[in-house]
Parts: C-alpha cells; structure tokens; sequence
C-alpha cells in the first residue's frame, strides 16, 4: 500500500467508489469519468506502479486481475458482445494514477480507439 495513492486509498476505504467486484487480491469500481457505457477500473491490491513495474515478484498479481475482468464482463453484462481492455502504461500513453489499473470497456460497438 502507498500513503498517498489514490486507488491504495479507494482500496483502503478512504475514498467511496462504485464497486463492481472485489476479492483478496483485486478491486474494481466504476471510472469516475465513464468513456464508455461500462467503464470499470479493475485494480490490484498491492500497489505497483505501472506495467513496467512488473516483475518476477509481483508478476503473479495479475493473475487474479485478468480473472476479475471475466467476472466483471459477466457482472455488467458485457461477456457476451464483447469488451475491451486497455492499459495505460507512461506519461506517453496517458496514465494518471501510478498504480496499475485495467481499464474495461463495453456496451457500446466500438470503432478503432475510444481511449
Ligand atoms: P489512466 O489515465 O490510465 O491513469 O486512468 C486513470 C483513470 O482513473 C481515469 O480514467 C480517471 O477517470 C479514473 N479515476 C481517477 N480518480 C478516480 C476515482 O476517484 N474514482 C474512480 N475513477 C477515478
């Protein structure tokens, strides 16, 4: 956990989000700036800042984040039409909050990009 990381934060309960799942080891709550119909962050618990930040010992936290994505497609009702997921990794890419977070999006046919 980081002091001062906003989803560490969310994740601790000091800041309210919508939650859509949570178990252990992820937690995934409603972007609070939707780009698409369904827009959730799916989060792992354990702060690690960024793609590029994966490693042999902590690579093994995103096993259960790509396992919530399935679970959050079947919540939101997004499974069977299709979805997508993005990550932001880098000042080039765009990524805000250092703590690596899975955007998933759906609900809408999307064209080429849409974030
Ligand atoms: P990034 O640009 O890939 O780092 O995405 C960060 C995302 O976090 C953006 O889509 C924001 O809208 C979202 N976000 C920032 N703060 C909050 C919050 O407090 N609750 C929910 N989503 C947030």
């Amino acid at each position: 956990m980081a002091e001062n990381c906003i989803f560490c934060k969310i994740i601790r309960g000091e800041i309210p989000s919508a939650k859509v799942y949570e178990d252990e080891y992820v937690l995934a709550f409603k972007d609070i700036n939707p780009a698409a119909p369904v827009h959730v962050l799916v989060v792992p618990k354990q702060h690690i800042e960024s793609l590029e930040a994966l490693d042999e010992g902590n690579i093994q936290a995103v096993v259960p984040v790509h396992k919530a994505i399935q679970k959050v497609a079947e919540l939101t009702g997004i499974k069977d039409k299709g979805y997508r997921v993005i990550v932001n990794c880098g000042s080039d890419a765009g990524q805000t909050v250092m703590h690596l977070h899975y955007h998933v999006l759906g609900g809408i046919k999307m064209g080429e990009k849409i974030i």
